[in-house]
């Protein structure tokens, strides 16, 4: 995986020692002398990643960082800082202006390399959210883009596996400051047990368990479904860099060495908490801007842009199986009259009832759908006998049979719907064709029939007492 790594630091043979390094993974280099330039270079572009020197003069990297991380458009850029500073202080502040690590010069090459593999690997993930994002905005469904740095890092849950009860105790501690909520597990199976009833946002995991082997835990939690998503920090000693960097490798977003400082802690759990509720809330944007794209806002139905899409598919299947299918359309009586008589807002209950009952008269699997207005299209895929005539009927009916319940001076309202219909063989059709026969129906329906009734392609008006619905409709063959 290539990516773009912007090289921050005053003292040119630092920059040049650090590029070839990068260079040697085939990683694309740019590079900047000072705080500035750096800042012009992340805006002009975008680098994947940004090493960042902290001691330049002017302005030094706690200063660079703290810009990035405070403008919206550059938030979610990992940042590393590289600095000669071994102070646990200087550290903190790091991590604390929003840097994503803190490496000491002079640099182990494993760590530097491992940590800048997962960061990227991390920032692809987010950026692809972020490209949906962008166009679920874009389709006007979203209108706030969210904020990496505004995220929440406080309340969350967390899980620590962790076999050495004073480390545990003391990392639960020192948590509980951000009001997180904390369960300690000593091993993998307590820990599984724990993972199929709650929700974690984070996982620490230590990598020097008696009984245990912390890697195999964390390949296993990263392949696990209710824990892929969710960012895991190892818990490591001084000498298990090489365990720590496979660890980097195999899905693990942070590490942190024993002896456990507590704000060096703090600070890197809230770091992994707001990337985890950044990328929570771009993906619940994401799948609302889905759902608001292809559901109608008033009755929750498909709308006409995924009936046209699905209706394609089950006709596509319906050819490869050699099939029949109905396609129903379904218009309500004289609707325009409930409007005049009682306003927009009784019609709008009305719609909203209808399309229940015609959820409620049809199996999970057939498709509803509001085409627009007071129409309403059900496509039913697998069809045989008298099954079509059947379940128009029981539409028709669940409309006609019981008034519907809204805020008319008499507390409901009798109304009743037209349905037209057509049975498609495995026949190369397009969905414009299909619903165009079945509005052939529905046509007649109105003018030739008096409205209230069913009529088919190549059948006319369907006799009620011919088909009477049997039984509930999830029970059908
Ligand atoms: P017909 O029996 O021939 O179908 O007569 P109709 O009055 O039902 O048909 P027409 O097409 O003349 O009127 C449909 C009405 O549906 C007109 C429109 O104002 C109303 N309508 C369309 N969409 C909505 C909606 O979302 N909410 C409400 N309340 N009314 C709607
Ligand atoms: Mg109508
Ligand atoms: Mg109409």
């Amino acid at each position: 995986m290539s990516a773009r790594v912007l090289v921050v630091d005053d003292i040119f043979p630092n920059v040049k020692l650090l590029e070839a390094k990068l260079m040697s993974e085939y990683y694309e280099v740019l590079t900047a002398t000072s705080g500035a330039e750096a800042l012009e270079k992340i805006e002009a572009d975008k680098p994947d990643i940004v090493l960042l020197d902290v001691m330049m003069p002017g302005m030094d990297g706690f200063e660079v960082c703290t810009r990035i991380k405070g403008n919206p458009a550059l938030a979610h850029i990992p940042v590393v800082m590289v600095t000669a500073l071994t102070d646990i202080a200087d550290k903190v502040r790091g991590l604390e202006a929003g840097a994503d690590d803190f490496l000491s010069k002079p640099i182990n090459d494993i760590a530097l390399m491992s940590r800048v593999r997962s960061l990227v690997r991390l920032k692809m993930a987010l950026d692809e959210w972020r490209v949906r994002e962008n166009t679920a905005s874009q389709l006007g469904v979203v209108n706030e883009s969210s904020n990496f740095m505004a995220e929440s890092v406080e309340k969350a849950a967390i899980l620590m596996i962790e076999d050495k009860s004073f480390d545990a105790q003391k990392i639960k501690e020192t948590l509980e400051n951000d009001e997180h909520h904390i369960v300690v597990c000593d091993g993998g199976i307590k820990a599984m047990e724990s993972i199929r009833s709650h929700d974690f946002d984070a996982i620490l995991v230590s990598i020097n368990m008696e009984h245990e082997d912390g890697l195999r835990l964390l390949s296993h939690l990263r392949s696990n479904e209710r824990t892929r998503h969710v960012p895991i920090i190892l818990i490591a000693e001084e000498q298990d860099m090489k365990k720590v960097a496979h660890g980097l490798e195999i899905g693990a977003h942070d590490y942190i060495m024993r002896p456990i400082e507590r704000s060096e802690l703090m600070a890197r759990v809230r770091t992994q908490i707001r990337r985890k509720r950044f990328q929570d809330r771009l993906r619940a944007t994401y799948e609302i801007s889905l759902s608001m794209a292809l559901t109608d806002g008033l009755t929750g139905l498909y709308n006409r842009r995924y009936l046209d899409v699905h209706l394609q598919k089950i006709i596509a299947k319906n050819i490869e199986n050699k099939k029949d299918m109905a396609v129903l359309i379904l218009d309500i009586d004289h609707f325009k009259s409930v409007n005049d008589t009682y306003g927009h807002d009784v019609g709008d209950e009305v719609l909203k009832v209808f399309a229940e009952r015609l959820k409620d008269s049809t199996r999970s699997f057939d498709l509803v759908a509001r085409m627009g207005g007071e129409e309403f299209v059900v496509v039913l895929p697998e069809v045989s006998d008298d099954r079509p005539y059947m379940v128009a009927e029981r539409l028709r009916q669940a409309i006609c049979s019981t008034p519907i319940p809204c805020k008319a001076p008499e507390g409901h309202l009798a109304i009743t719907t037209s349905v037209g219909g057509v049975v498609i063989g495995p026949e190369v059709i397009t969905p414009e064709e299909a619903i165009k026969r079945a509005d052939v129906g529905l046509y007649q329906a109105k003018k030739e029939f008096g409205r209230n009734c069913c009529v088919f392609e190549g059948i006319g008006k369907i006799n009620p007492d011919d088909y009477q619905p049997r039984g509930r409709p999830e029970l059908e063959e």
